[in-house]
């Protein structure tokens, strides 16, 4: 489970992005994250990650204190928005980089990184560096780099952003299938309305850095409590 409790993240300049949060996810469920460019989505994941702190506020890790954590201890992967990949590194080398250091057997690496390649289509790719690829190609290497991981907690912001329709529907369904699969706690960042209502067990509807709603997504969308809600993901009223 994740759990942040009266979190509040002010940047230097006094201007409050997230205001008292207060979310609580279960283990093995698919959270969904979604609100407009700027409410501070991006922000909430990489705080949970630990490459960023929180002005006040507590984040419990599977019912532990994890402020402290540092990022490695976390048991998660990221899937960040601008990809995050090593540069210098091929495409192969970036998905399987996080394995080396947890000492995974030769074998299983083989075959997790076989496995994501094809379900990707990354295969013709793996031999060439992140500038020898496309935007949607590098977005499936972070993606394939988070699937090999098989973290127990999983954060991806925007994973599919740069797909076309055709793979980005497919992937809706893959991402569904592996993270129940695993079992992963999976908190998934999205600007898109068919992401937010059929990926997620629950979802969190975010705006100015405060939550407007919280719940099934069938739910929120039939009833949303709040005219920015129904505008952002309600049904016409
Ligand atoms: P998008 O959908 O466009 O990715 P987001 O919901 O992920 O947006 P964040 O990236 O979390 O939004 O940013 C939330 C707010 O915090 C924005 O107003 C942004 O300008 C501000 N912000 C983010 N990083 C910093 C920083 N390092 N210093 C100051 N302000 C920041
Ligand atoms: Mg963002």
């Amino acid at each position: 489970s994740v759990e942040l409790i009266d979190v509040t993240k002010t940047y230097g300049n006094g201007s409050v992005i997230i205001k008292n949060l207060n979310l609580s996810i279960q283990s093995g469920e698919f959270f969904v994250l979604v609100g407009p460019s700027g409410c501070g989505k991006s922000t909430i994941l990489r705080m949970i990650a630990g490459l960023e702190g929180m002005t006040s506020g507590t984040l419990l890790i599977g019912g532990k204190p994890a402020n402290l954590l540092p990022p490695s201890k976390r048991s998660l992967s990221m899937v960040f928005q601008n990809y995050a990949l090593y540069p210098h590194l091929t495409a192969r080398e970036n998905i399987i980089f996080g394995l080396k250091a947890h000492r995974i057997g030769k074998d299983i690496v083989e075959k997790r990184l076989r496995e994501a390649a094809e379900m990707l289509n990354l295969a013709p790719c793996l031999d060439r560096k992140p500038r020898q690829l496309s935007g949607g190609q590098r977005q499936r290497i972070a993606l394939a780099r988070s699937i090999v991981s098989e973290a127990p907690i999983c954060l991806m912001d925007e994973p599919l952003s740069n797909l076309d329709a055709k793979l980005r529907a497919r992937m809706r369904s893959e991402i569904r299938r592996i993270q129940r699969k695993i079992g992963t706690t999976m908190i998934y960042v999205t600007h898109d309305q068919i992401e937010a209502m059929t990926m997620g067990d629950r979802m969190a509807v975010l705006h100015d850095g405060t939550v407007q709603q919280i719940g099934r997504p069938i739910d929120v969308y039939n009833h949303p409590d709040h005219t920015f809600v129904a505008s952002f993901i309600g049904s016409p009223q």
